[in-house]
Formats: C-alpha cells, structure tokens, sequence
C-alpha cells in the first residue's frame, strides 16, 4: 500500500519536471517535493509512522526515489538553462545582412536650395550675383529709393532700427540697388540674395525674417517688357512650362511704373489654402521700372539709360516649389522638418 503511494507520487514528481519551462516553475517544483516541506521528504520521513517489520523496505524505496527525483531535478536544472541560452541567442542573433543605419548626413536648408535654383535660373539670363548688407544705413534703405524721412511708405516697412542711430536691418534688399549702381555704373545686371527683416505679425507667408532676392536690369531703352519676360522666363525656369503667373498693378516708391506677380498656388493647386490666403495665387514678385530718381541717386543718368527691378520673395517660392502650407516653418529649425527636403 505505502510502495503503490510511493510509486504514484514519483510518477506525479516527474510529469510536473519534464512539464517545467522556467527557472521559477523549476524552483517550485523543487520546494513542492524535495523542499524541507516537500511531499518526498514527507513520505521519507514517514518511514517512522510504520510498523517496524514494512520500515526497511520502505525506507529502501523512499530513499531510492528521493535520489532518482534529485538526479532527474540536476538533469532537468542543466537542460532548462541551455533551453534558454539557446532562445537569449537567437532573440539577440545579430543579421549581418540588415541594411545599416543611414549615417546622418547633412543637406541644404531649403531656402539655401531654392536660392540657389534662383541664382542659376537668373544666371542663365546674365545676372551677376552682387552681395548687399543685412545692416543698412536709413539712407540706402529708404531715402535713396525715393523714400524721404516721414514718406508714409516707410511706416509699411516694420522697421528693426540699430542701437547706433541711421542704421536699421535692412527691410528689403532693394538698398543694394543703390549700392551696385554706384559701384558697377551702367549697364548692369544683377541679383542680390539675402535675408531681410521687418518686425512683421508672422503668419502663413510672413515672417519677421524672410529672403529676398533682388533683381536689377539698367541698360539702354530697357522696358517693362523686359521685366515681364524676365520674371516670366524665371518662373517657366523654376516651376515648368506650365507655370501659371499673373501681373497686376501696383505702387512702390522706388519703381514707376510698378507690377505684383502671382504665381499659382501649387500647395492647394488654386482651391485656396492658408498660404496662399484662400485667393489661389500667392504674391511672390513685386517690381517695375526703376523710378528716374533712384537712377539719379545711383549715378545713372535716366535721360540715358532706364532699367527695371524686381525683389522675388525666396521663402514663398521656396514654399511653392516645395508645396510647404507655411513660411515659419522654415525658419523654425526643426530637423524633423528640414530632414524631408
Ligand atoms: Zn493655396
């Protein structure tokens, strides 16, 4: 009777054994049968209860499991512990023939890319790219393009003013009209790139710092047509063929006659959206014929020579040709975003 328990209980221990899969359900296990309290020691130390005359041959066979289950637990321990090598392994098996990761490499801003595109374009038309000043005297900002101090334009220009008095960032890079006249006389064909600052309410297509570039043509009878097929001959360039613009009139100091250029929102395909103010065309080239007396203020004699002037306005093109809602966020620095150009 006790044997037959005996027998039943080993066959019980070593079904849960080959059953155990973890280090915890191992440990158990063991303190369920071999333990201090285990149901194996019981039944050894049960060995007392019994009559004297059945104590040997039970002991005997007591004893005899105790060891089998000791060795088959050892065997069992050795077994689940190579198991789970085995799975550590091959959870962190490393695939050489993984594609790495891309190294971080460094891109143009946008802005920069778009400028460039620009400069090429502009260039292929005999534009020389002249440098102007981020900070500029009043004089060149304003008053030598025809912009007197307490002329009501220059309440239009949200004007950064220097520390030193008469020095400002400069608003546009028209002042660089004045400059390259000066210092290149007649004729002459510029572009000038760069960053301008007005203390503007940002919004989708404003900014207190945006890029212009500005374009000078000054030469004999030069006509507005030649600004139009200028800026025209750009935006085909730049946007294709099928690049839609529009002139409309306009009034700035400096030039005379004046024009707006529009081009056709590609970030909305004209159905309107934030950029483009829900009008389905963005103001992106305003110019004209330079006005006689910035010529004069230039050098340049306007009974000789005439010439127009234009100050494309890089971050929207950059906006359009990129199909970007919002200039801020060109400026905004955020990887995230510059990582997609
Ligand atoms: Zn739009």
């Amino acid at each position: 009777m006790m044997s037959d328990r005996l027998g039943s209980l080993e066959r019980e221990a070593m079904a849960r054994l080959a059953a155990v899969d973890t280090e915890e359900a191992l440990a158990r296990w063991q303190r369920g049968y071999l333990g201090r309290h285990g149901a194996v020691t019981d039944a050894v130390k049960a060995v007392g209860t019994l009559p004297p005359e059945e104590r040997p041959a039970y002991g005997r066979r007591a004893n005899e499991i105790k060891r089998a289950l000791e060795a088959a637990y050892e065997a069992r321990a050795i077994a689940l512990e190579r198991e789970q090598e085995a799975r550590r392994l091959a959870a962190d098996a490393l695939d050489v023939t993984l594609p790495s990761r891309p190294a971080g490499l460094g891109r143009l801003h946008p802005v920069t890319a778009i400028m460039r595109r620009m400069r090429s374009a502009f260039a292929q038309m005999g534009f020389q790219v002249y440098s102007g000043r981020e900070v500029e005297t009043e004089e060149y900002n304003f008053t030598l393009l025809n912009m007197p101090p307490y002329h009501p334009a220059r309440d239009s220009h949200d004007t950064f003013y220097a520390a030193q008095p008469g020095m400002v960032l400069r608003t546009h890079t028209s002042p660089a009209q004045v400059r390259a006249m000066r210092e290149r006389g007649a004729p002459l064909r510029v572009v000038v790139p760069g960053a301008c600052f007005r203390y503007d309410q940002p919004d989708a297509s404003h900014n207190f710092q945006f890029h212009q570039m500005e374009g000078l043509a000054v030469g004999r009878s030069i006509r507005m047509g030649d600004l139009l097929g200028a800026i025209t001959g750009f935006a085909r360039q730049l946007f294709g063929e099928g690049a839609q613009l529009r002139f409309r009139a306009h009034y700035f100091p400096f030039t005379e006659p004046s024009i707006e250029t529009d081009l056709r929102c590609t970030v909305c395909a004209g159905a309107g959206c934030r950029l483009c103010k829900d009008s389905g065309w963005v103001e992106t080239i305003p110019g004209g014929m330079v006005h006689p007396e910035v010529l004069r203020n230039g050098g340049i004699d306007p009974a000789r020579h005439t010439g127009f002037a234009f100050g494309a306005g890089v971050d929207r093109i950059a906006a359009l040709w990129y199909g970007i809602p919002d200039i801020r966020l060109l400026l905004e620095n955020d990887v995230r975003f510059l990582g997609q150009f």
